[in-house]
This record gives structure tokens, sequence and C-alpha cells, in this order.
């Protein structure tokens, strides 16, 4: 019997020792859920995931979304046929390998029954494809084309040519839970896909100050919740009103240290976020010397106010560097609207940009912060986003 299925790869590194099991439960049960919506069956066979029994018509867009797990490397349309000889030698002849020049066959014999070796096979096969087509030549280095056989213990070969690739990483929720400072600008989100691609699923929160901003700011931010949890499976978005705590401060506090004492009271209601939602650390989209609130001495301030460990993945990324990951994950066009944060409402013209903990702790006496921070809280808003 011959089916076409997709092979999938996990990078076996990580698959060592006694996480591997708990690893490759959960990258199933996030495959499963990725691909519910489609027809199809999830096989494991000897540290292979095979996908199959799917129809023809959606296998484009099955594959579009394995490509986007985390924890996988690569997934191959592979034909799986009895294992033959004869079998084999049919599958490697069916390939269309026109405008090719240079080709190589690799085998992996799990199957130590079969006669042959996979060098034997390797040879054997190259030989079979020349015979069709004389012009083409070996190349054992940089072939074109590379054809795979994989004979496995279960009677099954499957015979494939190109690996495309995937999101890599670790299986999504195999590090935890974290909760992502989103806000609608370019680095939070691809802060928030690289979090994830180690393992990290995410909640986020995002603050505004309507009226101060608008409702498309808003929005904006739900999109962009919505496109990364294309990879960073389903987010509980939890949003803000600000408005008040930016009032009070812009009434109460030097302009300079405005935006430090912003981002503390950011940081204070993250954390009381995290306790009540089972994340264990904090992710923002700072990159070093970016801006003005950005600098060590300011981090030190903002770090100073939470238990929890702040990760900070794009800390040593260029802008441009971060720009290019948010093109490939598809966030950049939504991130470039030209809406408001709350962040830029009030600006202060020259934000300080060497503060210290004893200056915001004392500014901050002015401010009933405990207030602050419960009133924000109980008028959270909680959107489901499910995206995955
Ligand atoms: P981004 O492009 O992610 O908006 P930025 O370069 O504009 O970052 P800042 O505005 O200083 O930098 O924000 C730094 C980080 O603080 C952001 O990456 C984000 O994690 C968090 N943050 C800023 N504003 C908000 C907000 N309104 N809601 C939630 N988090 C925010
Ligand atoms: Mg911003």
């Amino acid at each position: 019997m011959e089916k076409r299925v997709l092979l999938l790869k996990f990078g076996e590194l990580f698959l060592k020792g006694k996480n591997r099991r708990e690893f490759l439960k959960l990258l199933k049960n996030n495959i499963m859920l990725k691909l519910k919506d489609f027809k199809c069956n999830l096989m494991e066979t000897q540290g292979r995931l095979i996908i199959c029994d799917y129809s023809l018509g959606d296998e484009d867009e099955i594959v579009k979304n394995v490509q986007m797990m985390f924890g996988l490397i690569g997934v191959a349309i592979a034909q799986e046929i009895d294992t033959s000889l004869e079998n084999i030698e049919d599958e490697v002849l069916k390939f269309d390998l026109s405008g090719v020049e240079t080709f190589k066959v690799e085998t992996k014999r799990a199957d130590k029954s079969f006669p042959m070796n996979s060098m034997e096979l390797d040879k054997h096969l190259g030989g079979v494809v020349l015979g069709k087509h004389p012009n083409l030549k070996v190349d054992l280095y940089h072939p074109d084309v590379t054809i795979f056989v994989e004979l496995r213990v279960n009677g099954k070969a499957y015979v494939y040519r190109d690996l495309l690739p995937c999101a890599g990483g670790l299986p999504l929720g195999s590090a935890g839970k974290g909760l992502l400072l989103l806000s609608g600008g370019i680095d939070s989100p691809v802060a928030g896909y690289l979090m994830s691609k180690r393992g990290l699923a995410l909640e986020a929160v995002h603050f505004h100050s309507y009226p101060y901003t608008s409702i498309q700011a808003k929005e904006k931010v739900i999109e962009l919740a919505n496109l990364i949890s294309k990879y960073c499976g389903n987010i509980k978005l939890h949003i803000i009103s600000f408005t008040e705590i930016q009032e009070q401060i812009h009434k109460n506090c030097d302009e300079e240290y405005m935006i430090t004492i912003m981002r503390r009271i950011m940081m204070r209601i993250a954390e009381r976020l995290c306790k009540a939602n089972g994340c264990g650390a904090i992710v923002t989209g700072e990159s070093l010397g970016q801006v003005a609130s950005q600098t060590m001495q300011s981090m030190t301030v903002t770090n100073a106010v939470v238990d929890l460990p702040v990760f900070r993945p794009v800390i040593a990324f260029d802008k441009e560097e971060i720009m290019d990951i948010a093109r490939k994950i598809g966030t950049y066009e939504t991130s470039i609207l030209p809406y408001e944060d709350c962040c830029t409402v009030f600006l202060p013209k020259n934000p300080v940009i060497k503060p210290t903990i004893k200056r915001a702790e004392f500014l901050e006496r002015n401010l009933d912060i405990d207030r602050l921070v419960e009133n924000a809280l109980n008028n959270e808003e909680i959107l489901e986003i499910k995206n995955y």
C-alpha cells in the first residue's frame, strides 16, 4: 500500500534524557491542537511523527501550519510504501528531476533486516536514478537535490526529496508560561515570538490610555496578539486602562521621571497578573540603549519592583534585526500602523537616562500606588485570543 504522508522532524538534541517523553507528549498535543480544523491522523513510530490520512486538498495548509510550530525543525512530504527494493526503486524514479544537474541519495536504515546497508542502498539507488537520467551527476557534498529514503522497522519505507523548514525551538509550553507586555510597536510582538520559540506559552497585557489613545490603537494590539498566536498558541490578553495612573503621575511627579515611574507601575501590575494566572516570568521588547527608558540604569530601576525574572529577548538586537523578524512572522505591517501608544502620551521632553531607585521611590510617595494598581486591575478587560 502506498500513501502520501507528512514526515515531521524534531530537534533531537533537546529530546535526550527524561524530558524526552514529556516534550514529545506536548509536541503531539500541540500538533493536534494546531491541526484541529483538518481531518488527519498523527502517528508516532520510533521517534518519528507522521501526519497521515488527510485529504490532498488540505496538504498545503497543513504544511504551512506545521511550519509555524515550535519544537519541529522540518517537514517533508513523503511517500509511505511497503519496504521492498522494487517498491523503493519505483518510488525514486517518480521524482521530476528536470532542470536538476546534481543529486544524491541518502538512506537511513532503521530496519536492519533489510539485506543492503544504507551505503549499498545509496549507491544502488543512485545507479537506478542515473539509469533513467544519464545526464545527471552525483554530488555528495552540494547536490541540487537529495533523495531521502528511510527504512523503518514497521515494514514501511519513506521516500521524499525536500525537507521544508519549521520554526525550530522547543515545544510550546515546555518552559511554562510567561506574561508578555504587548504594546502596539514592532519590538514586543517579536519578543513574545522569540520567548515562545524557547517553549514559553504566553499571556499578554496591554496598557491603554483611552481616550488619549484611540480605539484603533487597542484593536491594533488585539490584531498583533492574533498574529503571534499562530506561533505562540492561544493567548489570554489582559487589557488594562492606564489613564488614571498616567494622569496621576503627570500631576504629581517630576516630568523627567514620568516614564520611569510608568514602567515601574506597569511591572507591578504585570507581576500581580503573573501571580494570579500562573505566569513565571515577564517578557518585554526592550533593547539596550534604544531609548532613554531602555538603559541599564532604567532597567535596574524597573526591575527593582518585581521579584520575577524579566525576559528581554531582543535586548541585544538592532532595530533592523528586530524588523527582519517582524517581517518574517508577519507582524511588521500591523506594528507600523500609526496609532499612539500610551507611552507616547504626555511624553516628557527630557526623560531621565540614568534614573535611581532612590529618586523613583521618593517621587512615588506622591502617589497612592496600591490603590492605582488595584483600580487598574479591577477594571481589566480580558480577551481570549484563539488562533492556534
Ligand atoms: P515596542 O516596539 O515593543 O512598542 P518600543 O521600542 O516602542 O517597543 P517602549 O515604548 O519603550 O519601546 O516599550 C518598551 C517595552 O515596554 C515594550 O517592548 C513592551 O514590552 C512594553 N510596553 C510599552 N508600552 C506598553 C503598553 N502600552 N502596553 C504593554 N506593554 C508596553
Ligand atoms: Mg512602544
